[in-house]
């Protein structure tokens, strides 16, 4: 019997082991894909408190460093399901993974993160891999010396021309209005290179090309009028979306799939908690994601020790 499983392994999850472990739980991690989830890829992270300039690599093996070496396991699986189990020795979750296993805990924290949303275009999932790509730490590597462009206007797609820029012969920013979500000085620093070029107002709306990408077409959303851009790479950052639609009946979805909860990070079932960007929450940042990892990690201590009910 495990005490407090942890469905994600990235900012939020691995700052629930630290907590766990070190509120003397024990606890595991259940990690789909890579640890440090999206802040992986993040080239720097520099509003961390404490740490003045990091890249997402380091600072995610620093986290996994430190709940591994306090006790926290991390096992490669993905969790399709939570149930609750009453029986003469109290209540407990199952947890049931993808590979088949079974994982019984006292206490569950889901703390999945979000997924990077898509287009929605024709092509997007054939060109995905030859041309476009969700990741420009990634693969911008691929696109030396090449034209690219990359959707959206938040601080993602902000940092990423800023990073190919420093590849790339040119780098198209496309946003489909002319105001940025992004933060100031990374737009003063994209408006500061010359071979970045902005493509505001405007939609991608198709993606051509044979067998790789090698345009696409934008439609200006005030003219109406259309422009084919000879790329070949697009970089999609356009945002994140929940994957939470199998713990729906544990926990209450908001109308855009998080989870709803509060800054007590419970859900409607006792013994299982959320932490990070999967929550109904106004501002998902490391810093909040690393907040929510230590409330929920707390919280499903103290259900453990109060001896499964609340
Ligand atoms: P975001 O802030 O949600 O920005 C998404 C952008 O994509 C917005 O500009 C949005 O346009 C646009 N968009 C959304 N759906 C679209 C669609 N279907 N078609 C075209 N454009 C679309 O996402 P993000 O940039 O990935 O950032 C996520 C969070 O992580 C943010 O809180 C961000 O500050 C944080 N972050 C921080 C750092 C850092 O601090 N170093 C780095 C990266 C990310 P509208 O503006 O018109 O809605």
């Amino acid at each position: 019997m495990i005490d407090v499983l942890i469905i994600g392994a990235g900012p939020a999850g691995l700052s629930a082991a630290i907590y766990t472990e070190r509120s003397g739980k024990h606890a595991v991690c259940l990690e789909a894909l890579t640890v440090g989830g999206q802040i992986v890829n993040t080239p720097e992270i520099a509003n961390y408190p404490g740490i003045k300039n990091i890249s997402g690599f380091e600072f995610s093996m620093g986290l996994y460093e430190q709940a591994t070496e306090l006790g926290a396991e991390v096992i490669y699986d993905k969790a399709l399901s939570i149930a609750s189990i009453e029986d003469e020795t109290g209540t407990y979750k199952k947890v049931t993974t993808v590979s088949g296993k079974e994982y019984l805990c006292r206490a569950v924290i889901i703390a999945t993160g979000a997924r990077n949303r898509h287009l929605g275009l024709a092509k997007e999932e054939e060109f995905t891999g030859k041309g476009v790509s969700y990741c420009a730490t990634c693969d911008g590597a691929f696109f030396r010396k090449k034209d690219v462009a990359v959707n959206g206007g938040g601080n993602t797609a902000l940092e990423d021309a800023l990073f190919l820029s420093n590849y790339c012969n040119k780098v198209y920013i496309i946003h489909r209005r002319d105001q940025f979500r992004g933060e100031p000085q990374n737009l003063e620093a994209v408006k500061n290179k010359e071979n970045i070029e902005f493509v505001l107002n405007s939609n991608v709306i198709e993606l051509t090309g044979e067998s790789s990408l090698e345009a696409v077409i934008v439609k200006d959303k005030i003219t109406e009028e259309t422009r084919k851009i000879p790329v070949s790479g697009l970089f999609i950052a356009i945002g994140q979306e929940p994957d939470n639609k199998d713990f729906e009946d544990v926990a209450e979805l908001d109308q855009a799939g998080y989870i709803a909860s509060d800054e007590s990070c419970k859900t409607k079932t006792p013994g299982v908690f959320v932490a990070g960007d999967c929550r109904t929450k106004n501002v998902r940042q490391l810093t909040t994601a690393a907040s929510d990892g230590a409330i929920a990690a707390l919280a499903a201590c103290e259900f453990c020790n109060l001896g499964t009910r609340e």
